[in-house]
């Protein structure tokens, strides 16, 4: 058997010495021709293998560069040396892959987080990228444990779709249709009937509409999976390709709902407080050494730990849209014009710049806010009495904005059919949504996580493309 390897991580949480080990991994560094550094991915840190001065010929210690993987056994002892508890004193050292040193692009210095992006093949041995990616796993676990807990059924809902959900963005086509003469009707234009499905297709930009046919009938559903908008913002919190969390839940009202997101996200930044101390601990040092190079004001009052731990520890600040709008245009900062877009009646569309206000300056904790103007919200969302606005809910988070959007659904098929009628919503197309309104319809409500922002918020990334493996935004498709 090639592999009896223990992992580096079990190793040092167990600290028990004495016995016969063999490790593998890549090597980090190595010190005056003896001690070597080794990293396997399952912790940030290192274990140190130390190869004895003259137990080791030449040509094998000139194999053992940054970047070359190896494989090594010998004793666990106790470390004489500062910096760990443990270490390897090595019987022998096996070189597995050979790195040449001159050519490997990751150099034991600090690299921009730009030039990673260049190298995302290879950023996954890095601190940084090492504690993100093991964060992002740790969620994704924790949201399925999560859901699972209480009884949800995880729906896999389609990735290829006929519909744009709620004009939630640009969609993707998906054709196999010629580019040069496709089939064309006779007023021109192109021939879906001949395409692969028949009918004009593309990329999902939400399951919510299939979540919501299986939440009548299981009650509570949640979908987890990639998303895609050909939107072309170009910032750091949008990506082309995404993965949301959609949970439905029938019997629902919108504070249910509210209810539900929130223990959602404290949940899962919980678990990651309790299973991933050490990954939180480098990144919020990270994110404290990249803010020094800022302006005072502009540097967070909280570390991440600190910051993590005040979420799980508060309630959420909640109140609606009309209230909100009405803090934003008494503050001062709208009075001495300092938003690009003022705030100057009920009505008009919060920008980030108007969501970052509420949560970072005038709060200064997560927000919910709920009861929008209908004119600015999807048609599936319920009506509310006062004929304006809609059982809708965003939650907005430091630093990141809106993090879930979410809402009620109209369940009253006359009120339904007439909205999406005003917002001319071919009705024939979403037979198959509406007939969940004919056919024993209920109160029910739902919610979208971006998932890659929830990772951005845990981690303090901040930019989006450094918490998801291999970014797709406009103009880059690398990897
Ligand atoms: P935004 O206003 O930030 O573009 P949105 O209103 O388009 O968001 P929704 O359609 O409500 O967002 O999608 C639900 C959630 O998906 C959002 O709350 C956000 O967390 C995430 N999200 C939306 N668009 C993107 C994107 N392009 N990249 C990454 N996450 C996204
Ligand atoms: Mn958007």
């Amino acid at each position: 058997m090639f592999n009896n390897r223990v992992k580096i991580n079990e190793l040092l949480q167990r600290g028990e010495t004495g016995h016969q080990v063999t490790v593998m991994g890549w090597v980090r560094s190595f010190r005056n021709n003896q001690f070597i550094a080794l990293n396997d991915g399952s912790t940030n840190n290192n274990i140190q293998i130390v190869a004895t001065l003259g137990n080791f010929d030449d040509a094998l210690l000139k194999r053992i560069t940054i970047g070359a993987s190896l494989k090594a056994a010998g004793e666990l002892v106790p470390s004489v040396g500062k910096g760990q508890k443990v270490e390897i004193m090595a019987a022998s050292i096996e070189i597995l892959g050979d790195c040449d040193a001159e050519k490997y692009p990751l150099q034991p210095k600090k690299h921009s987080l730009e030039f990673l992006r260049e190298i995302a093949h290879l950023r996954f041995r890095t601190n940084t990228f090492g504690a993100v990616f093991r964060v992002r796993h740790a969620l994704a676990f924790a949201v399925h444990q999560f859901f699972n807990n209480r009884g949800f059924i995880y729906l896999h809902t389609p990735i290829i779709t006929a519909s744009d959900a709620e004009g939630a963005g640009e969609t993707f086509r998906v054709t196999t249709l010629p580019f040069e003469g496709p089939p064309r009707n006779e007023d021109g234009s192109v021939n879906f009937k001949e395409d692969f499905f028949g009918r004009s297709t593309n990329l999902t930009v939400s399951g919510q509409l299939e979540g919501e046919l299986a939440a009548m009938a299981f009650s509570d559903i949640y979908t987890f999976g990639p998303t895609f908008r050909a939107e072309n913002s170009n910032t750091a919190r949008h990506l082309a390709e995404f993965w949301m969390i959609e949970p439905e839940m029938a019997f629902y009202d919108l504070e249910d709902n509210m209810n539900l997101a929130e223990e959602f996200i404290r949940y899962i930044i919980q678990y990651v407080i309790d299973n991933n101390a050490t990954d939180l601990e480098f990144l919020s040092q990270r994110l404290a050494e990249e803010e020094k190079s800022k302006p005072q004001a502009e540097r967070s009052e909280m570390s991440l730990t600190e910051k993590l731990q005040f979420v799980v520890g508060n309630q959420f600040e909640r109140l609606t849209y009309t209230e909100a709008i009405e803090i934003l245009k008494e503050s001062n900062h709208n009075k001495k014009k300092k938003f690009q877009y003022p705030v100057d009646r009920w009505g008009i569309d919060l920008q980030s710049e108007h969501e970052r206000y509420l949560v970072e300056k005038h709060f200064k904790k997560p927000v919910i806010l709920s009861n929008y103007p209908k004119e600015i919200k999807a048609f599936y969302m319920r009506q509310n009495a006062d004929g304006k606005t809609v059982a809708a809910m965003d939650i907005l988070a430091p630093g990141i904005g809106e993090i879930v959007g979410g809402s009620q659904r109209e369940e009253r098929l006359d009120l339904l059919e007439a909205r999406m009628k005003e917002m001319n919503i071919p009705s024939h197309e979403l037979w198959w949504y509406l007939e969940t309104r004919k056919f024993g319809t209920v109160p029910h409500a739902g919610f979208g996580l971006g998932f890659e922002r929830m990772v951005q918020f845990v981690t303090g990334m901040t930019n989006i493309r450094d918490v998801i493996a291999f970014p797709r935004t406009p103009g880059s498709a690398e990897f």
